[in-house]
């Protein structure tokens, strides 16, 4: 009968602390992405060479997707792109020239992925405004804010991303992106996956 009581104590001490430290820990969290998130952002916005990388880092991921049926990822720096989930240089190289020009020949949707992390940084985002304005309204340790911030943030997040993909993370206007070489990069004992190194060529253009 004691070890009972205890544990019911013991069950309820619990909850007592789960509910006080979940709503501040997901505030912390809220107020940590109100931070990052647009510095993530504002980073994308102002590097147009990260930009057109990633775009055609997209782009050569839906090429790929089409040939080889394997989930890919890749992550875009001012230098280039990595492509994980593959080891043929050649292969992602054929794919980036195929992914530069259909980009350029209209095909603008390419430069937005489901799968792009752009996604998880707008749900952040969504969440974070959301919790915030909504601990205003219902109360910091409500649950209904917990619950309505997580499932807007999410339906949100997603609803936005190609948006913010668009306009704001990645640029389709390649053209004075020169597509240099592919190199497979190896770490320990596998493969890492497969760099395509572009540079800012000196192609003149206008947007149209
Ligand atoms: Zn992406």
């Amino acid at each position: 009968m004691i070890f009972f009581l205890y544990t019911i104590l013991a069950l309820f001490t619990f909850m007592f602390f789960l509910m006080l430290f979940l709503p501040l820990s997901f505030l912390s969290v809220a107020i940590m992405t109100l931070i990052n998130a647009p510095v993530q952002l504002f980073y994308l916005l102002t590097h147009p060479e990260v930009r057109k990388n990633h775009a055609l880092e997209h782009a050569t991921i839906h090429v790929l997707e089409e040939l080889v049926p394997v989930k890919l990822s890749g992550v875009s720096n001012p230098n280039g792109f990595i492509i994980q989930g593959v080891s043929d240089p050649y292969l992602v190289l054929q794919a980036t020239h195929e992914a530069k020009r259909r980009l350029l020949s209209g095909e603008k949707d390419l430069a937005v992925h489901p799968q792009c992390g752009t996604t998880s940084v707008v749900t952040a985002l969504v969440f974070a405004i959301l919790f915030i304005v909504f601990s205003i309204f219902f109360g910091l340790f409500s649950f209904v804010n917990l619950l309505l911030s997580l499932v807007l943030g999410a339906i949100l997040g997603n609803v936005l991303s190609p948006w913010v993909q668009r306009y704001i993370t990645t640029d389709w206007r390649v053209h004075d992106v020169e597509i240099e070489n592919a190199e497979l990069i190896i770490r320990g004992w596998s493969v890492h996956g497969v760099f395509v190194h572009t540079r800012k060529g000196d192609v003149k253009w206008s947007i149209r």
